[in-house]
């Protein structure tokens, strides 16, 4: 008998006749024995339009806010009418959605009348998407005839630090909590269905665990109940060579270890959340992605070992999209020691995230890439920490550029994979920007101009025949 923890992404509950879907899934492991837990995310494109709603709050649109809601709820309870049959099941469900669409505007209301809109009220606004739509699960699962109970990230016992938007799970104390009220309740036959990407901190006041975290909630839930593995249902059969939005012919990678699929995370495979493999791996808990839409497929396997084929070096290539670089140049820096030091400390006391770093053998400048939402903020930073003090004499920064990310445990060590991956790309007129390579070998990443990024990941993905293997 299995314990599984199932995560259930926007994109494949997006049309709300979904949610049937995702309950025969359920019920059908339950038949055979299995115990599961649900991780739902919010209906797809509901977390994007929830930000917007808290800017044109924050904008004083009143009139916004009670538009969206109005949206809101019909969208919900149209998608609750489509998946419970049972009346009282769809009352029940009707109930909780109205009343929690009540507080979001609220909270919305509030928004606007204050005029500001704090990360930790953004958070708030953000957690409504998950507890909507997993109050339709759970109308649906009990529809189906299954003893499923809901919970929320924080009523099920995952606490967080307080950083908004992107906080971090306190692992030990969360890890205890879920155990302790999962497993008596598991123990019963009941399904938990639970909210994804939303915590709280010790004090109870509602985190998010950075976009895409249902992910990481299904395998911090898995990590602490110790289960057998986890799945991630999504829209695609798998984790792909390559977006198959860039590349159609993109292949499905049939086994992956933790690490490679972990790079492609980082470096902008939107199918996971670049830390939710973390808990999995701590606790060597198989994750396996798969598609709702095709459920007899077996999917992406991501496990501990290494898998190399000696032809096959290359497994994937990632495209990240909204980076901008950054360039400290200036003849002082020539042979000062701590340059690079101060550069990053300046930037990590503003929490910049660096995703990339290369200094040229003169010394004499140092690029990096980083996230463009934080350009502004880096560069105004490094002004006034650097400049005027004889060491730098220019910071310069490009908006236009993508990174391109080449991923394999089968680099490592093989020669001539670079000159071939530039070679593609120079074959196509393009012009590299900036390269680094990281130290662990999983990877070649390199900064083009932004209209060539998909162009770069086509000829790559063609040289190395990935849509063959
Ligand atoms: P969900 O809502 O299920 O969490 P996401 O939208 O977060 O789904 O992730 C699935 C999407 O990730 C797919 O639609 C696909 O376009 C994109 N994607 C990007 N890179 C890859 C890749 N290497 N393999 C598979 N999908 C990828
Ligand atoms: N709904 C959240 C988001 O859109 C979390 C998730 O989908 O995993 O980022
Ligand atoms: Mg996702």
């Amino acid at each position: 008998m299995k314990k599984i923890v199932m995560k259930f992404g926007g994109t494949s509950l997006a049309a709300g006749e979904n949610f049937r879907r995702m309950a025969s899934l359920v019920s059908r492991y339950v038949a055979q024995g299995c115990k599961v837990v649900a991780i739902i995310s919010a209906l797809e494109g509901v977390t994007d339009r929830l930000l917007e709603a808290s800017e044109e709050a924050k904008r004083g649109n009143l009139e916004s806010v009670y538009r969206f809601k109005g949206e809101i709820t019909e969208e919900h309870l149209a998608a609750a009418r489509r998946s419970i049959n049972d009346k009282h099941v769809r009352e029940e469900v009707a109930e909780a959605l109205r009343s929690t669409v009540d507080e979001l505007e609220k909270v919305l209301t509030g928004i606007v009348y204050v005029g500001e809109l704090t990360p930790k009220s953004r958070d708030y606004v953000l957690s409504f998407g998950e507890r909507l739509s997993t109050y339709i699960a759970w109308g649906t699962l009990r529809d189906v005839g299954l003893n499923a109970q809901y919970y929320t990230g924080e009523s099920v016992g995952i606490v967080t630090d307080s950083n908004f938007g992107e906080a971090k799970p306190l692992l030990n104390v969360t890890k205890h909590q879920v155990k302790s009220r999962l497993e008596p309740v598991l123990e019963e036959g009941v399904v938990p269905v639970i909210t994804g990407y939303i915590a709280a901190t010790q004090d109870g006041v509602t985190t998010t665990l950075g976009r895409g975290g249902s992910d990481y909630t299904a395998t911090i839930i898995g990590a602490a109940l110790g289960v057998d593995e986890v799945w991630i249902w999504t829209s695609v059969d798998g984790l792909m060579t390559s977006d198959p939005k860039i590349v159609p012919s993109a292949k499905v990678i049939p086994k992956i270890s933790f690490q490679e699929a972990t790079e492609m995370a980082i470096f902008g495979a939107k199918v996971m959340h670049p830390r939710a493999l973390e808990p999995a791996m701590e606790e060597n808990i198989p994750v396996r992605i798969r598609n709702i839409f095709n459920p007899e497929n077996p999917g992406t396997l991501i496990v501990r070992e290494q898998m190399v084929k000696p032809v096959d070096v290359v497994k994937a290539i990632a495209l990240v999209k909204d980076v901008a670089l950054v360039n400290v140049s200036g003849a002082g820096m020539i042979g000062a020691p701590g340059t690079a030091a101060k550069v990053f400390g300046v930037l990590g006391r503003n929490d910049v995230n660096i995703l990339m770093i290369s200094q040229s053998v003169s010394e004499a400048n140092i690029s990096f890439i980083i996230e463009r939402r934080s350009l502004e903020k880096a560069v105004n930073a490094l002004e006034i920490a650097l400049l005027g003090r004889g060491l730098i004499r220019e910071v310069t920064a490009e908006d236009d550029v993508c990174v391109v990310a080449v991923v394999g445990a089968g680099m490592r060590g093989t020669p001539g994979v670079a000159s071939r991956v530039f070679s593609a790309v120079a074959r196509r007129g393009i012009n590299v920007r900036m390269i680094a390579q990281g130290s662990s070998e999983l990877n070649i990443s390199f900064a083009v101009k932004k209209s060539d990024g998909e162009d770069a990941v086509q000829a790559i993905h063609e040289e190395f025949r990935l849509d063959k293997s």
